[in-house]
């Protein structure tokens, strides 16, 4: 049993004494032990957690405590913090340790967050349901026969599971709002430049964000607020003022919605999830919302395009890995050209080697112009025509996901199908705009569904007002 599923209500009885950090700790480490085989956590730093624990409770007492004093956290296995292992669920990361903390994860731990392990993921964060990983996919907590999501999965489940309060995730092209929505939680990606990407290990670089997975818009509010902003390590971190989230997501929402008609009638969408959306467009339009539905010229093309450019990256950031720098060297190796060869072959599994030789393709010489340059030119068009929707429009909502969580072993033959997975969620990643998924019912298979949301530009507390109060009018 969790005590307290809001950290409004943890916080009130850490301060009341009715508990304390070290018992709230302790809930969770044995709840992590008691559902080990959902194949969460790949490293629990239990005896640090507890003297950390203990710490904070001092300062409790003292009255010293940072903001998130007491709040329990488990990160994404591709955040970087000091002296601890990451590996990205790659063997090419084998006994490789951090040599400095994420500037996101240095926030919260400023703010006296405990951070509690480290959560499987994809392979460099590329997949959509946590399978592609070297330590065996993480099961769905709600229905253990299915994927929990990808790549952030081990961070979805162990929220949904209450193995942590919140975790930390990183999304690229949906990697925290697609598990959360398999798991039955809330998956938050802050506008592109909101969080710095310091320590974060790169996948896309100009689609990258660190997000929060959460059971609450408060929490999300919360964790946002301490974590965002300008970071000297990283310059494309944005220097505007951080909004006051944990106000305005008590603030009521704007009132002008629009969904894009090609969204509802995509031949790949489950019946039941087209559905749940129609449902909660009508009670919008009940509550006082004005929703409309508008056609997106570019809706067939953001899969491609986002699959050439996110490629395009990967292939680059990943290049450093090369025997010499990082983690594993493959043996027998009879000079530096063998080195990288063995290396890259051995460490690296087979989807990430995919998309390596993919982004080099579209990259090389002859197919450039063809491929990645007409690709940047086509996201440009994509930003502008989503801007303009936000000119007329506050938000803009879709089905999360094209079905409910499928079974584990479903999907991983086929790659162009798993790739389908991100249908709804990579133009908040193509565009740059923050983007939510929340979720709004069950399917008769008994799995969540949830909603997609995406705001305008740095409008982060418009979505998170969005979300607490369409979660409150549906109780959940
Ligand atoms: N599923 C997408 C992919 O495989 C998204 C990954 C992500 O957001 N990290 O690329």
């Amino acid at each position: 049993m969790i005590p307290y599923s809001t950290f409004t209500e943890l916080h009130k009885a850490l301060n009341s004494g009715e508990t304390t950090c070290v018992e709230t700790t302790q809930v969770y480490l044995s709840r992590i032990s008691k559902y080990k085989n959902l194949n969460t956590f790949v490293e629990v730093f239990e005896q640090e957690a507890l003297n950390r624990a203990k710490l904070i409770d001092t300062k409790i007492e003292k009255g010293i405590a940072g903001r998130l004093a007491g709040m329990v956290i488990g990160i994404k296995d591709n955040i970087c913090f000091k002296n601890h292992k990451v590996s990205a669920a790659s063997k090419m990361l084998d006994g490789f340790e951090s040599m400095f903390t994420a500037t996101a994860l240095q926030n919260l731990i400023d703010q006296d967050a405990i951070i509690i392990g480290r959560l499987n993921c994809d392979e460099f964060a590329m997949g959509s349901a946590n399978e592609n990983t070297k330590y065996g996919p993480v099961k769905n907590p709600l229905d253990t026969s299915k994927v929990a999501g990808g790549s952030s999965g081990g961070s979805a489940a162990a929220v949904s599971a209450g193995l942590c309060f919140a975790a930390l995730g990183s999304d690229t092209g949906g990697s925290v709002r697609q598990p959360a929505a398999f798991c039955g939680v809330i998956g938050f990606k802050p506008t592109y430049s909101r969080v710095s990407r310091h320590g974060l290990i790169a996948y896309g670089s100009s689609f990258d964000q660190i997000g929060p997975i959460v059971n609450s818009a408060y929490d999300a509010a919360l964790i946002m607020e301490v974590m965002s902003g300008q970071d000297s390590f990283d310059n494309t971190a944005s220097n505007l003022e951080v909004e006051k989230y944990t106000k305005t997501v008590f603030t009521p929402p704007p009132k002008r919605i629009a969904y894009f008609r090609q969204c509802l009638d995509l031949n790949i969408l489950d019946k039941e999830i087209k559905k749940a959306t129609e449902r909660k467009i009508s009670q919008l339009r009940d509550n006082g919302y004005t929703v409309d539905a508008i056609d997106f010229p570019y809706f067939d093309v953001l899969m491609p395009i986002y699959y050439i450019l996110s490629t395009a990256e990967a292939s680059s950031n990943l290049a450093r890995y090369d025997g010499v720098h990082y983690g594993y060297r493959s043996e027998k190796n009879t000079d530096l050209e063998s080195t990288y060869k063995n290396t890259r072959t051995n460490g690296f599994g087979e989807e990430v080697k995919r998309r390596i030789m993919l982004g080099t393709f579209v990259l090389s010489s002859g197919y450039n112009e063809e491929f990645y340059t007409k690709a940047l030119k086509i996201r440009r068009l994509i930003q502008d025509k989503t801007k303009e929707v936000f000119q007329k429009y506050d938000l803009l909502i879709s089905p999360a996901t094209p079905h409910t969580a499928f079974s584990i072993g479903e999907k991983n033959t086929d790659p162009t199908k798993a790739y389908l997975e991100d249908i709804f969620t990579v133009q908040a990643n193509l565009s740059g705009n923050p983007a939510v998924s929340t979720p709004i019912s069950k399917h008769s298979n008994g799995m969540p569904i949830s909603i997609h949301v995406m705001s305008d530009m740095f409008c982060e507390g418009i979505l998170l007002s969005f979300v607490d109060s369409i979660n409150k009018e549906s109780n959940l």
